[in-house]
């Protein structure tokens, strides 16, 4: 048994900063993730805010970041309306992120167990008093801490697991969720103005969400989409399926000019 001031479920973005704070602060901290170390990287659209990061404390390297943006294109389905909404952003480069703040966290002091799967609470007294982790070696060790932070994401491995009753119990409904899938493409043409990121609202190609083209450089681009959870579920769409009905032969270049 491995006793802790906090256990962090999740080295993503938010177990990863969070353990950097807590460790930072003085408190004996375990970060726990399934993934090895030098493979968590999340798939997302990389594209963030710069007011997200300007609230951290720290200060992401600059290979970290690929690309700035100065806003944001919303397209109407046909094409025919557009808004332009201002607002500076990074284009990241998810694995340098990810590594370079696991990174922070170590720095700061928590300790990071990687290759470990978190199966669920300890639950002792109406109070979460641990998780049961699955180590490398295929056997079960109980770590115990004052408090249990659930940075599992999707995964909801903690939350998804207390008892109905409370309030903190959250399972994971389809209606929550935004099923979602992309690529990172290269053109062998420029792309017109780069520093926008392009969201086109579309009930075709993504029911329930939208499609993406997110430049990542003059002539790479993190292309995508995301369906509501709910109609994938229901219809039994999926958002593979419809990016490669719909965008990936698409004459993209031409899309919203
Ligand atoms: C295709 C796609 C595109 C997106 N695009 C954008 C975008 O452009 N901009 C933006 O801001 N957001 C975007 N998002 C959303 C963004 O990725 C998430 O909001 C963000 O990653 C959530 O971070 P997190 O740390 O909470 O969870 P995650 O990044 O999901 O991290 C959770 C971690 O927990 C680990 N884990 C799970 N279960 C266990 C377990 N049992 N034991 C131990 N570890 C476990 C996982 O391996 C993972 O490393 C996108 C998401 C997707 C899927």
């Amino acid at each position: 048994m491995v006793n802790f001031d906090v256990i962090v479920v999740g080295a993503g973005t938010a177990g990863s900063y969070a353990s950097y704070l807590l460790a930072k602060a003085g408190l004996n901290v375990a970060l726990i993730e399934m993934k090895r170390r030098d493979k968590v990287f999340k798939t997302t659209g990389d594209a963030i805010g710069i007011h997200h990061i300007e609230r951290m404390s720290i200060k992401p390297p600059s290979d970290v970041i690929m690309i700035r943006y100065e806003g944001a294109e919303l397209y109407s389905p046909d094409l025919s309306v557009k808004y332009v909404v201002l607002g500076k952003g990074f284009g990241l480069d998810m694995a340098k992120w990810a590594q370079w703040l696991i990174g922070e966290a170590e720095r700061a002091g928590a300790h990071i167990f990687d290759n470990h799967k978190v199966q669920g609470p300890i639950i002792e007294n109406g109070f979460v008093s641990g998780v049961r982790v699955l180590k490398p070696d295929g056997s079960t060790e109980d770590f115990r801490a004052k408090v249990v932070i659930d940075a599992s994401g999707v995964g909801a491995v903690v939350r998804s697991r207390l008892p109905r009753e409370w309030w903190v119990s959250e399972p994971l409904l389809p209606e929550d969720v935004s099923n979602a899938y992309r690529e990172i493409i290269q053109v062998d043409y420029d792309i017109e103005k780069p520093e926008f990121i392009k969201i086109y609202l579309d009930a075709n190609i993504a029911p329930g969400g939208y499609w993406w083209l997110f430049p990542k450089s003059r002539n790479t681009m993190n292309i995508g989409l995301g369906l509501w959870g709910k109609l994938s579920e229901e219809q039994g769409l999926n958002p593979r399926h419809n990016y490669d009905r719909y965008l990936a032969n698409s004459n993209i270049r031409g899309v919203g000019r």
